[in-house]
This record gives C-alpha cells, sequence and structure tokens, in this order.
C-alpha cells in the first residue's frame, strides 16, 4: 500500500468517505452473522473495529438495544458516522472513539460482543483474535468478516497481488483452527456474497475513480492508489472464486 503521505490521507478521504461502505459487506449479511450468535443480555456493551463511516454499526444499533463504541483512526470516517448517528437520534447509545486497533484503550473484559467488518485485517487477524479475547467479558462473542482464501491452491497472479497488501492472507479452514487456537468457540461462519463487494463499494468506487483521477492528476502518488485500486477490482473480477471474506461468528471459550 502506499506510503501515508498528506496527499494520500487526502485522497483516502475523497476515495472512502463517500462509499456507502469502506469495504465489502452488506446489511444481510450483517444480520445473518448477528443471528448466530448466542444469547446476549439486555443492552449488551458492544465494540465496532475499524467501523469506517459505520454502515455495520448503523445495522447493529437496529439488531441491539445496547451501547456500541464504534473505533476507527480516521476522522473522515468517524465524522461520516456521527452525522448518521445525529440524524438517527442515536446520540446517546452510539459513541466514536479515535484510536488505532492495535492499541486499544480499554479495560480487560468490557465488551458483550467485539464486530468488525473488512478491517481485522490491518493488523493480522491472528493478533487480532488475541486482542479481542481479552476485552471480552467470559462467553461475550466476536463477530468479524476476514479475507481468506477459498482453494489451498490460489492462481499465481491473484497470491502475487496478496502478497503485497495481504501476505498473511489464510484459507477459511487455517482461519478455523487459528480461532479455536486463540480460545474461541466457533458458533458459524459464511462466505459473503459476490454482490457484498460490489452494490456498495466497488461500483460506487469505480463511478469516482475518473474525477479523482482529474483531481489528483500532480500527484504520481495519489494516481499510483488509484492504479492500484483498478488493479484490485480487476482481480477481484478475475479470481473471486479463489478468494473473498468469510464471516465468523464465535464465544469465547
Ligand atoms: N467496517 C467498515 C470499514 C471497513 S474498511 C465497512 O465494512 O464498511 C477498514 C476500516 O479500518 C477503515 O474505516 C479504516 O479507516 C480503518 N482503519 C485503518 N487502520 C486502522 C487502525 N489501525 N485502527 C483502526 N481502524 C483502522
Amino acid at each position: 500500500m502506499a506510503e501515508m503521505t498528506p496527499i494520500i490521507e487526502t485522497l483516502m478521504a475523497d476515495l472512502f468517505g463517500p462509499l456507502p461502505r469502506q469495504g465489502p459487506g452488506n446489511a444481510a449479511s450483517t444480520r445473518k452473522a448477528f443471528s448466530l450468535l448466542g444469547p446476549l443480555p439486555g443492552w449488551p456493551t458492544v465494540l465496532d473495529i475499524g467501523c469506517g463511516t459505520g454502515a455495520q454499526t448503523m445495522e447493529l444499533a437496529k439488531l441491539t438495544p445496547g451501547h456500541i463504541i464504534a473505533l476507527d483512526v480516521f476522522d473522515w470516517a468517524l465524522d461520516g458516522l456521527s452525522r448518521k448517528v445525529v440524524d438517527a437520534g442515536l446520540v446517546g447509545r452510539v459513541h466514536t472513539t479515535k484510536q488505532s486497533m492495535d492499541a486499544m484503550d480499554f479495560r480487560e473484559e468490557t465488551f458483550d460482543l467485539i464486530w468488525s467488518e473488512g478491517a481485522l485485517y490491518i493488523m493480522g487477524f491472528g493478533e487480532a483474535l488475541k486482542a479481542c479475547r481479552r476485552l471480552l467479558k467470559p462467553d461475550g462473542y466476536l463477530a468479524a468478516s476476514e479475507l481468506c482464501w477459498f482453494t489451498d491452491d490460489p492462481p499465481d497472479e491473484a497470491q502475487e497481488f496478496f502478497e503485497a497488501g495481504y501476505p498473511d492472507m489464510k484459507t477459511v479452514e487455517d482461519n478455523v483452527r487459528l480461532i479455536a487456537g486463540c480460545g474461541y468457540e466457533l458458533l458459524g461462519h459464511f462466505h459473503l456474497p459476490g454482490r457484498a463487494w460490489w452494490d456498495a463499494y466497488y461500483t460506487p468506487m469505480s463511478k469516482l475513480l475518473p474525477s479523482l483521477r482529474a483531481r489528483y492528476a500532480d500527484s504520481p502518488d495519489a494516481l499510483a492508489m488509484l492504479d492500484d485500486t483498478d488493479l484490485e477490482m480487476a482481480i477481484h473480477r478475475k479470481y473471486a472464486k479463489h478468494y473473498g471474506y468469510q464471516f465468523f461468528v464465535c464465544r469465547r471459550g
């Protein structure tokens, strides 16, 4: 990924900020994962890691009457979510916090439920499983979508692409073993459907690209990042059978 210079940070806000989501996902998948959880307390305390502008946070707020803390590192993401929270009259129940997922500042055993869609790869799924376990109450739940290989021997071109972006990407089976090894009971898991990549993510993103290329025409770094984005979509068009997001729903063991 391009180095986070000021221009790249601005481009990220311009590229991802206007999208309905900042990664693959959809409301039906959020609801399906939620339905796989066991019983929660009446007003659970929930953490949403890498919330972006909060598509899944707002869905979670419909699914549970609890308090939700939504965590991200970027102001544009947290501000986007805050606007939705105000519009929905949820100010007392959904809170944002600017923190990095690899240095989260909460007491151990704080949360009944930790949620994360399309984000834990940033710190690596294994490290994230350990960090979340410490923050979950005994019998608390973790529901997270994670980028996985769907085959043991993916095509070279796809492997080379992810070697740069997520070299530690594992197969679904390896992640199932990792989850057990990190002290969780797996309650269920499923693939995100193909349209969860396009409807609220790649399709609106591809519509934004021409105007961003024009706006950032003087910045080779920004243009390189837009080229990477095009390549990522081309790889997905070609190899969607071989990798994707798997939603894992687990209970702290
Ligand atoms: N869950 C959202 C966003 C997924 S994209 C959705 O599905 O739409 C990944 C998110 O992680 C982005 O919003 C990005 O800003 C955030 N992020 C990147 N690095 C982070 C870090 N170190 N700590 C917390 N969040 C981070």
